[in-house]
């Protein structure tokens, strides 16, 4: 992949900008609640934000390329601050769609319907299997990280974990959910009990 900048989706490009929350900070209750949301959205991702953007300050060729682009082109980054272009980059990347993969559960948006629900039948047996099984693999990452449903080019599914925050699309894997398993997501209300956390926040998924 090269650096030639397209399209900038929705993810923008330098200077990257803190995204607002698409809900209320509460709006999450109870099974996120409004003091976790302030410190994750406020910040630890903008942190990932001013992070990222202090990285590419000194680069005018990286200023105009979409995110997508900065991710998949390791390479092309000044070895000097490939590192933490990357880290920064990624934590950027899945927070937004960390939190735009987020409603209140009163929202009718929480289980998949049509083709993503006959495709998750079709590879996991049923919704529920596949919960277990996404649930499963989201307990077992070590340390930090993420899990998450992605799909192929040629819409198969499956479910992987990441380590800090790695990105799949540079191997052609588009998320469709990702659960944060950072202690971060979930410290100050579940504590050690990610399992609490994982199960809680089915709740709160966006399928749609
Ligand atoms: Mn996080």
């Amino acid at each position: 992949m090269t650096l030639n900048s397209d399209d900038f989706g929705i993810f923008g490009h330098y200077p990257f900008e803190l995204p607002p929350l698409p809900y209320a900070y509460d709006a999450l209750e109870p099974y996120i609640d409004e003091e976790t949301m302030h410190f994750h959205h406020d910040k630890h991702f903008a942190t990932y934000i001013k992070n990222l953007n202090d990285a590419l300050e000194p680069y005018p060729f990286l200023h105009n390329v979409p995110l997508e682009r900065i991710l998949c082109s390791a390479k092309s980054l000044p070895e000097e601050s490939r590192v933490k272009i990357l880290n920064n980059a990624g934590g950027v990347y899945n927070h937004t769609l960390f939190f735009r993969g987020l409603a209140p559960a009163s929202e009718p948006v929480h289980e998949p319907e049509g083709k993503l629900l006959e495709a998750i039948e079709g590879f996991f047996g049923s919704f529920e299997h596949f919960k277990e099984e996404f649930s499963d693999e989201a307990k077992d990452v070590f340390g930090s990280g993420w899990t998450v449903l992605v799909s192929d080019s040629e819409s198969n599914l499956d479910i992987r974990n990441t380590a800090n925050q790695d990105v799949l699309i540079c191997e052609g894997l588009e998320p469709i959910i990702l659960f944060d398993v950072w202690e971060h997501a979930y410290y100050l209300k579940y504590k050690n009990e990610r399992a609490d956390y994982i199960k809680n926040l089915w709740n709160i998924i966006r399928f749609k």
